[in-house]
């Protein structure tokens, strides 16, 4: 460990706190600026306790920026004035998308790190309390529980025509190999048992890296890390689901059988429009694929509904392919016309009142299946990795088929260390949740 202390180091550590918004991809960037930041400060969790609020903002659609908004003027109102010398710092998407634009509409935040520039973090907070900045080669884990995220590229080399993330996160780059079985071994180490492989766009990992190395190749590597009990695969589009990846994933004991895949429509019409590859027949055969390498398998999807120019007979469409598709988990988003993309500014827009009202549609057609499935699995005996409490105290764990804080839990009648794997019988189902007795 090395120690920089510049000008004016405060006597005593200044505490931040991180909040995060948006989706899990968030919360691995912001695990990151914890890491760099735990030398140096004292994290908090309560923005009470806090001197430096870090706000992780999400752009990712309209809503997201203006959750961003009103999280950030409420720092800088109440939380800021309540306390003098408090510190408002806004990172992530927003900065990233919004730029300069931002502080000229925000003055009192005291400063914008987008996410290009994150890994500055640490300096910008040091510069503007003047504490000493600690610089550490092992960075410690700071998300607690048996699951870690594994982000294993940022940035995205698709253009979906709805989409804003490569404005913000800027073009696919993937992660080295080595590097990321380091920082699963640490993970590990540091008591993760499940591993949650995330980025924009998982399939593409190492198309950019030399000698363009494939999915599958990392899947193996991670397999053989020690005392990895999970590894699961999210954000894999279609395209990149190879009879290579799914040769891996069938014959790793510790791979789940679970697979995120976005498909966002179903007609060709609408998806071509999109910028994306397909049509609800294609993903139809390729259901039939991977159930064919791993049956009982648990499919993930997401949705997108009202797309410009979406007829009644799409919707009818993508309604028809959810059916035959039988997804476990659906999650169906309105479009939102973001600001720049190329969607935006097509014409036949949808009124919003029909894309929501097609999005629930979809989403009653989605619980109907989903809920079935789950239902079923009541009298099976499952092995479940074991979380800890929930927010009610009640003791809760997850199955192979429920990825972390998206597809609902498994609830215990007994406590057992967290991390643990346990031998649970299903007696009962509630929506999404199932309710287990512990065996063994
Ligand atoms: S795959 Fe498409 S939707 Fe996903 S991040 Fe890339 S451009 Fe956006």
């Amino acid at each position: 460990m090395t120690s920089a202390t510049p000008k004016d180091a405060a006597a005593t550590v200044p505490a931040v706190c991180i909040l995060t918004l948006g989706c899990p991809k968030n919360e691995v960037d912001s695990d990151r600026m914890a890491a760099s930041l735990a030398p140096s400060f004292s994290l908090v969790d309560d923005l009470a306790d806090a001197d430096v609020a870090v706000v992780n903002t999400c752009s990712f659609i309209r809503e997201a920026t203006e959750e961003s908004i009103g999280v950030v003027l409420d720092l800088t109102g109440s939380w800021k004035t309540e306390r003098p010398g408090r510190i408002v710092v806004v990172a992530g998407c927003m900065p990233a998308r919004y730029g300069d634009e931002l502080a000229g509409a925000m003055p009192e935040v005291d400063a914008f790190v987008p996410v290009a520039d994150e890994e500055n973090l640490a300096r910008v907070i040091v510069g503007l309390t003047g504490a000493a900045l600690v610089v550490t080669t092992t960075p410690p884990r700071t998300t607690p529980g048996p699951s870690a995220y594994l982000q294993v590229s940022d940035g995205c080399h698709r253009r979906c025509t709805f989409c804003a993330i490569p404005d913000i996160r800027g073009d696919y780059r993937s992660r080295p190999l080595a590097e990321l079985v380091v920082e699963a071994e640490f993970l590990v180490a540091g008591g993760a048992r499940e591993l949650v492989l995330v980025g924009q766009d998982v399939s593409a990992w190492g198309h950019d890296l030399p000698g363009a190395p494939v999915l599958a190749e990392l899947v193996q590597a991670l397999a053989r890390v020690q005392d990895l009990t999970w590894i699961r695969l999210m954000y894999v589009q279609p395209d990149g689901i190879t009879p290579e990846l799914l040769e891996v994933m069938s014959e790793a004991s510790n791979v789940v059988h679970y697979l995120d895949m976005p498909l966002q429509h179903a007609s060709r019409d609408v998806l071509r429009r999109m910028g994306r590859r397909g049509d609800g027949a294609e993903f139809l055969r390729l259901i039939h694929v991977i159930r064919s390498y791993m049956p009982g398998i648990a499919l993930r999807t997401t949705l997108i509904s009202g797309f410009p120019g979406e007829t009644r007979d799409d919707a009818r469409r993508v309604q028809g392919f959810l059916r035959d598709a039988d997804f476990d988990y659906v999650g169906v988003f309105p479009y939102s016309p973001e600001e720049g993309t190329p969607a935006a500014a097509m014409p036949d827009q949808v009124p919003a009142r029909t894309r929501r009202a097609r999005a629930q549609r979809l989403r009653d057609i989605a619980d109907e299946l989903g809920t079935a499935r789950v239902a079923r699995l009541a009298g099976a005996t499952l092995e479940v990795l074991v979380e800890g409490l929930d927010d009610e105290g009640t003791p809760v764990g997850r199955h192979r088929g429920q990825a972390p804080e998206v597809d609902g839990v498994v609830a215990l009648d007994r406590e057992s260390p967290a991390g643990t794997m346990a031998r649970v019988e299903i007696v009962d189902t509630l929506g999404y949740d199932l309710i287990g007795e512990v065996r063994s």
